[in-house]
């Protein structure tokens, strides 16, 4: 959760940036190791805390602009083996992906917690809420169920094959 300590002033953006740490942005920055000073390009600085979900190292984000800052926690999902036909046999993930928010983004959907869902790699479901989220693991689920159907079905088809042989 951010915690404003000086707001962002407008200054020419090649103009060095005042940048000095307050007595209560100190008390912050010792208090809790996941709250950063943070210098706000074009002005400014603010103390940044991550919420207690977020995973994301922040190395590269001791400076930058306000609305570019994002708090995260990446998720893994299961790799299968696929013929590419460039590269032959590779481990693809699928439906990876990361909780996140935005917390100075304008827009209403970055700006609270959402999900963005890989699916496949480099094919993004952005901004997924709780309800959109929640309906895509419900397709999934379905979908897994067919594939039980089908798995039976070829465990039968299987079955039949070989006691024609
Ligand atoms: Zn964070």
């Amino acid at each position: 959760m951010p915690t404003t300590v000086s707001t962002p002033v407008n200054l020419p953006a090649d103009e060095p940036v005042p940048f000095a740490v307050t007595e209560a942005a100190e008390q912050l920055l010792t208090a809790e190791p996941r709250t950063w000073l943070r210098r706000i390009w074009k002005g400014g600085q603010i103390v940044e805390t991550c919420p207690a979900w977020c995973t994301d190292t922040h190395w590269n984000d001791q400076s930058g602009y306000l609305v570019d800052l994002c708090h995260g926690d990446g998720f893994q999902g299961p790799e299968l083996s696929v013929f590419d036909a460039e590269d032959g046999m590779v481990q693809v993930p699928l439906f990876t992906g990361r909780i996140n928010v935005d917390p100075y983004s304008s827009e209403p959907a970055r700006n609270v917690p959402h999900v963005h869902l890989e699916p496949y790699p480099d094919q993004v479901m952005e901004c997924l809420t709780p309800d959109e989220f929640a309906a895509v693991i419900a397709q999934l689920r379905a979908h897994c169920d067919r594939l039980d159907q089908v798995h039976a079905r070829l465990v039968e088809a299987r079955a039949e094959w070989q006691g024609q042989a």
